[in-house]
């Protein structure tokens, strides 16, 4: 077992503080990539840059082991979200927040930096471990469009453990929901509202029917749905002609994913062919829901990896989706594990310092249960 004390706090907060500081908001993560990929270098790793994002691509970055183990993938991401350009981070007493006027990008340069600086204890310590993978994708934030375009070939490890839940330290995801998207334009006819209404087709009472018709909001337990827009219609008086609705659908069950989807699906048809309207309609599925069983090896690997450290583990499932989603459906038993962010995704945004030392040592713990655990 490694020594985890080779981990330096001084080292991984600035480490934290000079990434957020290099801007990587989503589809923009080449100046980040360029650090990162310096970096990986210097610690000793090949790396390849695949080249699919608009202005970079994923950072796939390889070290033979010392020791024979199980091939592990370390995975986080390089993009951020809005409001993320000129991050300014303030280090009060033992939190780190944004200036107020931006995220902090703590999701996920914090989970970056921790995997950094693991890995700089690791080989420091000369501590065992088994081939070694770090994935750092872009454009998680967008539909883990990054992951989504991974060629698996690249990867030659057998289980993946993502850095990426706002969720604290200690917590597992065994399973995510997949999730379908929804557009959908119904277009009737337009007529004056006053003189010749029957001469219309109110694609707006279409649209709203069969909202109105569609079992939305929680489904169940791991089923939820949603319409979050709606437009259409240009004049009081006028029968409106075209109406667009935005939706979605999110389930841990696949099966249950498809029923509600056709559910939604039949509910705008009927409604929409009722009154004479035509109906565009595109349910697309964006990922795959994933579950892994609490006796599978990458959820008994992480679990003992964080009880090396004496940490609490809890599994609990999760109802967003991210890279992991991908990285499963593609084949490669992926868990999720809470990192310690606090509220993620707003100006309010923090990272406690004790957080970015744990999740350091939980880099190693990882490492070490890897080096030890035969596939
Ligand atoms: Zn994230």
């Amino acid at each position: 077992m490694p020594s985890t004390t080779g981990v330096s706090e001084q080292r991984v907060l600035d480490e934290f503080l000079r990434l957020v500081q290099i801007d990587s908001v989503t589809f923009e993560e080449a100046a980040v990539a360029t650090v990162l990929e310096e970096k990986l270098r210097r610690l000793g790793f090949e790396v390849l840059n695949d080249r699919t994002g608009p202005s970079t691509g994923n950072l796939i970055a390889r070290m033979p082991g010392t020791t024979k183990g199980t091939p592990i993938v370390l995975n986080a991401h390089m993009d951020t979200v809005e409001p993320g350009r000129g991050i300014r981070p303030v280090v009060e007493g033992k939190v780190v927040r944004s200036s107020g006027n931006t995220v902090l990008g703590g999701d996920c340069k914090a989970p970056i930096a921790a995997i950094l600086e693991g890995l700089r204890a690791v080989l420091a310590a000369g501590a065992p471990r088994p081939d070694l993978e770090i994935l750092f994708t872009w454009a998680e934030e967008r539909s883990h469009l990054g992951a989504r375009a991974l060629d698996m070939s690249l990867l030659k490890g057998k289980l993946a453990f993502s850095l990426d839940a706002s969720q604290p330290i200690g917590t597992l995801f065994d399973s995510a929901p997949g999730y379908w998207s929804l557009l959908a334009t119904f277009n009737g006819k337009a007529a004056h509202a006053g003189v010749t209404p029957e001469k219309g087709i109110n694609a707006l009472v279409a649209a709203s029917r069969a909202i109105a018709r569609m079992p939305l909001g929680r489904i169940d337990d791991e089923t939820t749905a949603n319409i979050g827009l709606i437009t259409g219609g240009t004049v009081r008086n006028t029968v409106p002609a075209v109406v667009r609705i935005e939706g979605e659908a999110r389930s841990r069950d696949d099966s249950k994913l498809a029923a509600q989807v056709e559910t939604m699906s039949a509910a705008m048809r009927e409604e929409a062919a009722k009154l004479g309207v035509v109906l565009e309609m595109q349910f697309k599925e964006e990922y795959k829901p994933y579950r892994h069983s609490p006796d599978s090896l990458v959820v008994v690997a992480a679990g003992r990896a964080l009880s090396r450290l004496g940490l609490p583990v809890s599994i609990v499932p999760t109802g967003g989706g991210s890279d992991a989603n991908d990285l499963n459906a593609k084949g490669l038993p992926t868990v999720v594990m809470g990192c310690g962010m606090v509220d993620t995704h707003t100006l309010e945004e923090s990272f406690a310092v004790a957080d970015l030392v744990m999740l350091s040592r939980v880099v190693t713990s990882l490492i070490a249960e890897a080096a030890e655990l035969e596939y």
